[in-house]
């Protein structure tokens, strides 16, 4: 089964793809986490999109798409999570290309939906612990008071660079320009289910699991 999570930055997508990939064995496909691995490696790649990135415009189809590539014909053993990619209209007729050149299907599109105020909290309280990627949230799960990370006792807590109000504006900007227009690209293919991403990481995985085993 291989789905796409949908919603603007702060919408709980990479949350909810780990909890798919640690309860249902599917394989997440991050172009977000792709790009700052290349970013972070010091890449050519790397160097053309780190600016990019930190304005919070988007990387070109062609570069995204090209990772999404190499993927795609890789393991598939429990399904693919598309998080944060597809994000134009471009690069979702080229998914449909390549899954249909790969004999794979797209089954199931799931928007999360949350209102600004709430991405705007959400974005500037997060970080992440750099070993084994938990996230946390100043407000609602902050980091243990040890200061080490509760799965894996790593100190080594992250915020992400582009996790500023500037560029958060201009990535929620990208979002209702160049993105939401795929709410109606898959509405028209009748593969869209909408859930309500605001409520607890739980009660979103649970509504979320409901699409899947539907
Ligand atoms: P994310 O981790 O998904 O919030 O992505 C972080 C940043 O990476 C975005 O603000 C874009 O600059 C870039 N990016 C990630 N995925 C894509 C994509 N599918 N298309 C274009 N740019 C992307």
């Amino acid at each position: 089964m291989n789905i796409i999570l949908l919603g603007p930055p702060g919408a709980g997508k990479g949350t909810q793809a780990r909890q798919l990939v640690e309860t249902r064995n599917m394989v997440q496909l991050s172009t977000g986490d792709m790009l700052r691995e290349a970013k972070d490696s010091g890449t050519e790649m790397g160097k053309i999109v780190a600016d990019v990135m930190a304005r919070g415009d988007l990387v070109t189809d062609e570069i995204v798409i090209g990772l999404i590539r190499e993927k795609i014909e890789g393991d598939n053993k429990g399904g693919f999570i598309f998080d944060g990619f597809p994000r134009t209209l471009a690069q979702a007729d080229a998914l449909g290309d390549l899954l249909a050149a790969t004999n794979q299907t797209l089954d199931a599109v799931i928007e999360m939906e949350v209102d600004d105020d709430a991405l705007v909290t959400r974005i500037t309280a997060r970080s992440t612990c750099g070993n084994c990627g938990e996230g946390y949230n100043d407000q609602f799960k902050p980091q243990p008071a040890d200061g080490k990370c509760s799965v894996c006792g790593s100190s080594d807590f992250k915020r992400r660079a582009d996790d500023n109000e500037d560029s958060l504006r201009n990535r929620l900007m990208e979002y209702y320009k160049k993105t939401s227009p795929l709410i109606g690209y898959y509405y028209a293919k009748d593969a869209l289910t909408k859930v309500n991403g605001l409520g607890e990481i739980a009660e979103v995985q649970a509504s979320i699991v409901e699409v899947l085993d539907r």
